[in-house]
């Protein structure tokens, strides 16, 4: 029966590390987040992160704008709090209104102030191995790794999904980690037989019920970032927890794995970007 990776309790634990760091700051860590519309699930990821800015001790400062938002009126604000020193962190909410290009607005951050770890200059120095920030999701899983004394060196580690968020990043970091990474997505031919083959297995896929435990080896570590949402309106993972469980080492649970996890990264990162601007 596997261990249950506690999201939650590490969760807690970075960000009291976090408070008590930027408490001996000369000035606390701000942090600004853009949310443009109103798409439900982002209010709620938004409030989220003003409720963790609060427990850290920080400044946040949130602007909520209208879904009609003109590309130009985003940018100038954009370009507004990157020249303004209160403010270390900036956050764009994504996903952005269609007609609103993204990749544009996240090109705009300070790459000093990107602390979702998404524009090019940072993805590019994680590619590296010289990250100035962690991608939040994947850095809150090597943490849970390090806290739980999984060491990837020489694992074979599997990753679910390529997206610049999560699979890609987490690929990266497990690599960094010495890990031996296969990445499967939507055109891998035999996804069973690649997830049989894993010591460490990281599910960033999105669909409900997709890892079953005849996909699973013994003993192998298993982590769900998926935030699904079953028939029921429940929140859930990709992975049949209670029957990979019994075949795991190390498993995470939906809700309280991966998420508190990356907001908790979030916190470090804002931390980290203070730290620089008061250098
Ligand atoms: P995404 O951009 O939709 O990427 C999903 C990936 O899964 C794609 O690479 C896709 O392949 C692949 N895929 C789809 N069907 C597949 C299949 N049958 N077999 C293998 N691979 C398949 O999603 P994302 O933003 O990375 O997020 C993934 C999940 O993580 C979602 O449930 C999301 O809610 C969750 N998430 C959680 C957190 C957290 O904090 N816990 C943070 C971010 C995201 P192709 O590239 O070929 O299409």
């Amino acid at each position: 029966m596997a261990t249950i990776i506690d999201g939650k309790a590490l969760a807690a634990k970075v960000k009291e590390q976090v408070r008590q760091e930027a408490a001996s700051l000369p000035r606390r860590p701000g942090l600004a987040v853009i949310l443009v519309g109103d798409d439900p699930a982002s209010r709620v990821y938004v409030n989220s992160k003003r409720k963790d800015c609060e427990e850290c001790g920080f400044y946040s400062e949130e602007f909520a704008l209208p879904a009609s938002t003109k590309q130009e009126e985003l940018l100038t604000l954009v370009g507004k709090l990157n020249g303004r020193e209160d403010i270390d962190g900036i956050l764009v909410q994504l996903p952005l209104p269609s007609g609103l290009d993204e990749r544009a607005a996240l090109l705009a951050i300070d790459p000093g102030k990107d602390v979702d770890c998404f524009h090019p200059y940072n993805v590019g120095r994680l590619t590296i191995g010289e990250p100035a920030f962690q991608p939040c999701t994947p850095g809150g899983v090597m943490e849970m790794l390090r806290e739980y004394r999984i060491d990837p060196a020489g694992k074979k580690c599997v990753v679910l999904g390529r997206s610049n968020i999560v699979g890609k990043p987490m690929a990266l970091l497990l690599l960094h980690a010495h890990g031996t990474v296969t990445i499967c997505h939507s055109r891998t031919p035999d996804l069973a037989a690649e997830c049989a083959a894993a010591d460490i297995l990281v599910s960033a896929v999105g669909k409900t019920g997709l890892i079953t435990a005849d996909m699973v080896k013994e003993g192998a570590v298993v982590i769900d970032v998926a935030m699904n949402r079953n028939a029921a309106g429940k929140l859930c993972g990709d992975v049949c927890f209670d029957e990979v469980r019994e075949k795991a080492s190390f498993i995470t649970p939906v809700p309280g794995g991966v998420g508190p996890m990356t907001r908790a990264m979030l916190m470090r990162n804002t931390l980290t970007a203070a730290k620089n601007h008061q250098r």
